[in-house]
């Protein structure tokens, strides 16, 4: 019996990693690959983005998989309400103390590079431009 329930734990572990197993923020959660933190807790991460396009550009991202904002459900509510909410603790952290951009991309049209759910929270110096490149 007690084989059996590990049995099952270790195939529902399996079973989990392997539908995120080609998810790099996955693997950032998971200690896999290296990121340079900067916020932490059981729920979200934060850390720099490897190629910022400002100063400043963190993202944010729930540790649990959601492949896009695209994809949340209002069970997702509590969580996406933790992380806007979070937002300006993030920008106060990076000294974005005149203002910042949050931009979230979703599916092709948004384009989207990494498929899990993430927040780019954006400032500098300087002001930012124009919200599109014409
Ligand atoms: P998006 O187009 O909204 O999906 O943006 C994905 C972002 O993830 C881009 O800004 C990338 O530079 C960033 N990114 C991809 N891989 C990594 C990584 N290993 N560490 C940090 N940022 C990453
Ligand atoms: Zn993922």
């Amino acid at each position: 019996m007690a084989f059996r329930g590990k049995l099952f734990f270790f195939t529902y572990q399996s079973i989990t990693m392997m539908a995120h197993n080609d998810c790099v923020f996955c693997k950032i959660v998971h200690g896999e690959i290296p990121a340079q933190k900067v916020y932490e807790d059981d729920d979200v991460l934060a850390f720099l983005d490897i190629n910022p396009v400002a100063p400043i550009h963190v993202l944010l991202i729930p540790k649990k998989h959601i492949a896009s904002l695209a994809n949340v459900t209002e069970t997702d509510a509590a969580l996406l309400g933790k992380m806007m909410a979070l937002v300006p603790k993030l920008a106060e952290i990076q000294k974005a103390d005149k203002g910042f951009r949050l931009i979230v991309n979703a599916g092709s049209i948004g384009n989207q590079e990494v498929q899990h759910l993430h927040f780019h929270i954006i400032s500098g110096p300087e002001p930012l431009g124009r919200m599109l490149a014409n």
